[in-house]
């Protein structure tokens, strides 16, 4: 066959793989870090991160959830999402405990409970509409649990945890006295229903550690800023935690982020609906295409079911697959075994990204019309 890459010439083909925009952040926010560096904002911030930030933080989900969390004994910042999940991890969890994970699950969640010394216990959400077992579940606690990782809306499944299912895990965190530590990351990339924070499901704000940052609500995860809202007496241990790993996030962008916090609310229905548009560019032509897509409620990635194509192009694995498309297609995605414990569960699947311009979402889709449908390409 000929190589697509040949006959695109120069085209760089289509990044689909990791999850950052290949758009620009806001520029009033990109202003207002470039004015703090003029402003001299270029030494360290106070390691558990610049007054004016937790406090934007404090207001803002009060704008959004109605509960203001105290910004001097309830709020890190931290560098990204990344360095917050590890910092809670490391704070709150003990050599010998169990940390339970929701698989299939975004890659960190694994390794940051082992280097906590802890044992990650793995269980499964299931497509199409990525929900738990009950009795799977009620399973993995025991007197060893110590914390349960959410991703809430869900990379890779984009699956919103309902309000049923969080009351669920709360009553089995508050049986076994077990933190929840929830990554909200996604929180303002919701298509259907609303977003429920689990630190609002009664009972569990004295044992939810909320993490959230700028990457995705404000296209930045160059920033490297993120935070969590903890309980006083975590949010100690985080802070210590913390200031060993990293002293602190970027002093300038902190007063960037300051800016993004303060956006208008009109911004996050914008932003979720142009998520919206992007998702269903994509969708259909991938699902015409022969890909099995589980439809997103959030954030912004699908997950599919690809072994008919795998099959039809002679591919046994995700990992095969992905690769050829790469380079016959010049469309880069995520193998599906990234997101599972035992790899060989995600074989059959492919994670999308579609955070991209409609044109690289556009290209993508031709690229893989042009590589994969209805033909025999090997
Ligand atoms: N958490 C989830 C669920 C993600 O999908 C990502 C990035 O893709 C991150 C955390 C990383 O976030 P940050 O850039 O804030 O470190």
């Amino acid at each position: 066959m000929t190589r697509v890459f040949e006959a695109r010439g120069d085209s760089p083909g289509a990044n689909l793989a990791q999850g950052f925009p290949d758009f620009p952040a806001p520029e009033l926010m990109k202003e207002a870090a470039c004015q703090a560096i003029r402003d001299n904002h270029n030494q360290y911030a106070i390691t558990w991160g610049a007054k004016n930030l937790r406090k934007a933080i404090a207001d803002k989900t009060e704008r959004h959830y109605g509960v203001r969390p105290d910004p001097e004994r309830e709020i890190t910042i931290a560098c990204g999402t990344t360095e917050a999940m590890m910092a809670a991890m490391m704070a709150l969890v003990d050599p010998g405990d169990e940390v339970i994970v929701f698989e299939p699950y975004y890659e960190n969640y694994g390794p940051d409970a082992i280097l906590s010394g802890a044992t990650p216990r793995f269980v499964r959400l299931r497509e199409p509409d990525w929900r738990f077992d009950s009795d799977e579940l009620t399973a993995a606690f025991n007197n060893k649990t110590r914390a349960i990782i959410i991703c809430n809306p869900g990379n890779p499944t984009g699956k919103v945890f309902h309000r049923d299912e969080l009351e669920f895990i709360a009553a089995l965190c508050q049986k076994w006295d077990v933190v929840a530590i929830t990554d909200e990351i996604y929180e303002h990339i919701v298509y259907d229903g609303a977003h429920i924070r689990m630190a609002d499901i009664p009972g569990m704000a004295e044992r939810t550690v909320t993490i959230a940052g700028v990457s995705k609500t404000y296209s930045a995860t160059g920033w490297r800023i993120g935070w969590l809202i903890a309980p006083p007496e975590a949010t100690i241990a985080i802070r210590k935690v913390h200031d060993f790993l990293t002293v602190g996030a970027p002093a300038p962008l902190q007063e960037g982020a300051v800016c993004a916090l303060q956006f208008p609310n009109g911004y996050y229905q914008e932003l979720a609906r142009l998520y919206a548009t992007k998702r269903d560019l994509l969708l259909p032509v991938l699902e015409e295409i022969g890909f099995i897509v589980y439809r997103p409620q959030g954030a912004y990635y699908l997950m599919t079911d690809a072994s008919a194509l795998m099959r039809r192009t002679g591919h046994d694995d995700d990992v095969a697959f992905a690769l050829w498309m790469i380079e016959e297609l010049g469309v880069a995605t995520v193998p599906g075994g990234s997101f599972y414990s035992r790899k060989e569960d995600g074989r059959s699947k492919i994670r999308f990204c579609f955070c991209k311009t409609p044109e690289t979402l556009k290209l993508a889709g031709d690229l893989l019309r042009q590589g994969l449908d209805g033909r025999q390409v090997r």
